[in-house]
């Protein structure tokens, strides 16, 4: 890079439903590239852990409240990927938990707290190209992402790899009907926030291993980044 000219930097932004694979995937792309992993639904879940420390009823939340609470989360690079720190520590476990995932889509219906994940997300990818995984990535936060992505996947095949990941073996058909139940669910409460852009590549990988989705967007993304290097040499 010449002194003075700024390097370019790309976002890819993959957005789809509940357990469509987008955070994994994102991980493993981001990989590949050597950019960093920003998973956006990781921070409204942060939001939603520390509200759920105030240990009051959830139909009462107010969003000035938790917005407050918010001054507990930080959002720092580590080995490849932004991660929420709950008062300087790691929460994953928590933020995965079951409380967490019941009441997360209450509080990502805020406003104000969309546009407090909106302005973390934005910083890290002012300092770092990045693979951002959510809903709403390539409308509302990154319009003008370098390369969008929306994954979809059959609901019954999402429930059965979720729980595959969460149990380490085979679940019945009535574990994964169960689970199909609370996937569906959750799709409805975040259906107005989960909005394909235009112009994302649509994936549907019900039927693709995760080698082969990640290769896909890893070829997008070089077909993109290929026409940036033959745009900027005129
Ligand atoms: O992707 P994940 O399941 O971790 O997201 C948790 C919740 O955060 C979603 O159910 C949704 O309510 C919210 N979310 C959102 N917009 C995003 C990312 C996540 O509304 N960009």
């Amino acid at each position: 890079m010449s002194a003075g000219v700024p390097e370019k930097r790309f976002v890819i932004a993959i957005d789809g439903p509940a357990a469509s694979g987008k955070s994994s995937t994102a991980q493993w792309v981001a990989r590949r590239l050597a950019f960093h992993h920003v998973d956006s639904g990781a921070l409204y879940r942060a939001a939603t852990a520390v509200q759920l420390d105030a240990h009051t009823d959830p139909e009462r939340w107010a969003e000035d409240e938790i917005l407050a609470a918010t001054g507990r989360i930080g959002f720092v690079p580590d080995n490849g990927a932004f991660v929420p720190l709950i008062d300087g520590v790691s929460a994953d476990e928590v933020l995965r938990g079951v409380e967490v995932t019941r009441n997360v889509s209450r509080v990502a219906r805020m406003p104000r707290v969309r546009a407090w994940v909106n302005a973390q997300v934005r910083r890290a990818s002012e300092s770092h190209s990045v693979v951002v995984d959510g809903r709403d990535i390539g409308t509302v936060v990154f319009p003008n992402a370098d390369l969008k992505v929306f994954l979809i996947a059959d609901p019954w095949e999402r429930a059965r790899r979720r729980l595959v990941q969460r149990l380490g073996r085979s679940p019945s058909d009535a574990e994964i009907a169960e689970e199909t139940d609370l996937i569906v669910h959750r799709d409805a409460k975040d259906a107005t926030q989960t909005v394909q852009a235009s112009d994302a590549v649509l994936i549907d990988t019900t039927y693709l291993t995760q080698e082969d989705q990640v290769e896909r967007i890893v070829a997008l993304a070089k077909a993109v980044t290929h026409r940036a290097d033959e745009t900027s040499a005129g």
